[in-house]
């Protein structure tokens, strides 16, 4: 239950933030526990949270890649994957507090070779992507090794995919696709087919967390239920089959 107390900015509730342990949360854009008050991580990410503890695999020793990374969320990857860990941003110099690798990710190609990485993570990053989004994710799933995965979150702000490569002006962008610097948006009704159906060698993983989990971690049972902007969707990708003796 989320109790919010009218004269605090901040409200004390029965949460606890998978990512810090924090039990404070406060209102974020009209959702009373949107915001964790320890690390600040939004629904999205405690989500993140719950799922990297739980369902991703035991570290391999290649690189497990972590794009436009959000504090709290790259302090469990490193705790679990150490050294195969590597940040990456298309402006590494903006990260004052980790050391960030330079990928661009309209031309995954020119940064990750195939079949070089045990996984990929993130949140929030291919709406900013200025790319064609098919060529965009199947670079990126080429680059992913066998048995390896691909966790990511994505927003949805309209019914059917949307996007516009071309100059926009900001508002245009804001409006049409829910941020100034957005260059698509993400449909519900379309996105099996937009996206999910590009993951051609992996398969779809549950999401391993109850109604109690949720609750918890003050994230929308929806997240789970439904496609909204709080989801996490993670694949696996398939190991060759065994060659059949002839
Ligand atoms: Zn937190």
């Amino acid at each position: 239950m989320v109790l919010n107390g009218p004269m605090s900015q901040e409200s004390v509730i029965e949460h606890l933030c998978p990512l810090c342990g924090s039990d404070t949360f406060a209102p974020y854009r009209g959702r009373p526990a949107g915001r964790c008050a320890g690390c600040g991580a939004h629904e999205r990410a405690r989500l993140l949270g719950l799922v990297i503890k739980r369902a991703l695999p035991e570290p391999t020793g290649a690189p497990v890649i972590h794009f436009a990374p959000e504090q709290a969320i790259t302090n469990l990857l490193q705790a679990r994957y150490g050294l195969a860990y590597q940040a990456a941003d298309f402006t590494p110099e903006s990260y004052a507090w980790l050391s960030v690798r330079k990928i661009d990710l309209s031309d995954p190609h020119a940064y990750l070779e195939p079949e070089s990485v045990q996984g990929l993570v993130h949140s929030h990053v291919l709406e900013h992507v200025p790319a064609d989004l098919t060529r965009v994710i199947q670079c990126m799933n080429a680059a992913i090794q066998p048995g390896g995965f691909h966790l990511f979150c994505v927003p949805f702000f309209t019914r059917f995919y949307r996007e516009d490569l071309n100059e926009l002006p900001l508002q245009v962008r804001e409006e049409m696709y829910g941020q100034f610097d957005h260059v698509r948006s993400f449909g519900t009704e379309d996105f099996e087919h937009r996206v999910l159906s590009l993951f051609k060698d992996f398969e779809r993983a549950d999401i391993p967390v109850s109604a109690d989990d949720l609750s918890q971690a003050a994230v929308p049972l929806q997240a789970v239920r439904k496609l909204t902007s709080h989801s996490a969707f993670l694949f696996r990708k398939r190991t060759a089959a065994a060659p059949t003796a002839s």
